[in-house]
């Protein structure tokens, strides 16, 4: 009997998608074609085996990938993904993207991305414990806090951090807060961190709503994915009184054209872990999620959700990129011709990896700061990056995404012009 094989999220290969959005970008900006050259591939590439003892008695062995792109403006960050879908193709794709993004919101770091080919809602609390902490001995030499500092991203949460973490400091010797983010409060975490990356995505919008000369709440929203992304997404946009129409899972989702609930969605979700069968909602497919009568679509769950196949019938006039890579280049192109705004990923999401920021050096320092200082340093810096590319996209008469990604890669590209090309 053959086993049904479930069709990957990849329909082309992520890795190209991004190096063709550095071409154009390149072409856009005028940058040397040495450096986008330089600049299209990774520095370094990992791949682990991790075998894992089972607690059925047998053994399983995991590929996983670590991934430098760049570390030309500091050391590298990026999360760790768990997802049968992993290749190591999209872990460059995603790294290549965190290069982007921490060079937009100008922090000190390059960029990278790590993951395991795993399904971890099929493994056992204690076999996930044993995969990471194998993991982590596998890319030990290639992480720590002046290197390469690993964050949560899809299926992975501040439990495999504190597992990393404890499995790289039990290997040195002495805890090393600084070699992961997204930790546990108890052991180093930030606080504002676990819903830092929605928050972002609020300020862009927040900042968009001024340009609009609207208000939060006069939007209705579709978020697709109810992970940490989604479902805090839902939760701060729902708080600031937007109506949140619809909202989904891997297993699907659920629509009310009047506004979902969300507490009681969020409840319904911790309860019986799905949104199926939420009280006051129509059942709809992530399919159908992505072409729903609203004013913003926040597709927040995995890549190429908006494609050339139904671009042209996504109802929103905003999209928000809380997921990485959620709108393919052709996408794009039909999304752009029909005067859909999209707030591209490296501006939208870069919450995350901000406050990631802000736990490194709170870290290094073993000095801790309020929520409110969190949110509100978070808030500058969001605001600043959406101000920047809002004014390059009207003096380079482009999209945002053209006009983030240019900013980004000027910068990467200055710091390697003006460190120089080694030895
Ligand atoms: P998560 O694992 O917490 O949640 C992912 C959500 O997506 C889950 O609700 C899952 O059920 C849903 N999902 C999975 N496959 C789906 C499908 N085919 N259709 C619809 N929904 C599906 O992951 P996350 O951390 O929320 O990350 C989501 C996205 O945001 C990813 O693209 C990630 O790279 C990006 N991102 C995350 C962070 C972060 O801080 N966690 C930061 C920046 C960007």
């Amino acid at each position: 009997m053959s086993e049904a094989v479930v069709a990957s999220h990849l329909r082309e290969n992520p890795y190209e998608l991004a190096k063709s959005q550095l071409r154009k970008v390149g072409d856009v900006f005028s940058i040397d074609a040495n450096l986008i050259r330089v600049l299209s591939q990774c520095k370094k590439a990992v791949e682990v085996s991790i075998p894992v003892a089972m607690d059925d008695g047998s053994v399983e062995v995991f590929a996983g990938y670590r991934v430098t792109h760049n570390i030309a403006r500091g050391p590298s960050k990026g999360g760790i993904r768990y997802h049968p879908d992993v290749t190591l193709d999209e872990v460059k794709s995603l790294s290549m993207w965190m290069t982007w993004k921490c060079a937009l919101m100008a922090l000190p770091f390059g960029g990278a991305k790590g993951g395991v080919v795993c399904d971890p809602k099929s493994l056992s609390a204690s076999e996930l414990e044993r995969m990471t902490r194998r993991y982590t001995s596998e890319i030990i030499n290639d992480i720590g806090p002046e290197r390469d500092i690993p964050a949560p991203d899809v299926g992975t949460d501040g439990r495999v951090m504190a597992w990393i973490f404890d499995t790289y400091s039990m290997n040195k010797g002495h805890s090393v807060l600084g070699v992961v983010t997204g930790k546990p409060l108890s052991i180093g975490g930030s606080l504002g961190r676990e819903e830092a990356t929605a928050r972002g995505s609020l300020y862009c919008i927040q900042a968009l709503s001024v340009k609009e000369g609207k208000r939060v709440s006069d939007y209705t929203v579709s978020i697709q994915g109810f992970g940490n992304v989604g479902a805090h997404l839902a939760r701060l946009l729902h708080g600031e009184g937007a109506t949140v129409v619809a909202v989904s899972d891997s297993r699907g989702g659920v629509y009310n054209p009047m506004g979902i609930d969300i507490p009681a969605a969020l409840a319904h979700k911790q309860e019986a872990g799905t949104l199926t069968g939420l009280a006051n909602a129509d059942p709809v497919t992530n399919e159908e999620l992505v072409e729903l009568e609203c004013d913003i679509f926040a597709p927040c769950a995995l890549e190429q959700v908006v494609t050339e196949e139904n671009a042209d019938r996504v109802k929103a006039t905003i999209v928000c990129e809380g997921a990485n890579g959620p709108v393919t280049p052709a996408a794009d192109a039909i999304l752009e011709d029909r005067g859909v705004l999209v707030l591209p990923d490296v501006l939208a999401n870069a919450g995350g990896v901000i406050v990631s920021y802000f736990e490194w050096v709170q870290g290094l320092q073993e000095y801790f700061w309020r929520e409110d200082e969190v949110n509100a340093k978070l808030h500058d810096i969001v605001g600043r990056a959406f101000e920047e590319t809002w004014q390059t996209r009207a003096s380079r008469d482009t999209t945002m995404r053209m006009a983030a990604y240019g900013i980004a890669v000027q910068r990467v590209a200055e710091a390697t012009t003006t460190r120089g090309l080694y030895p």
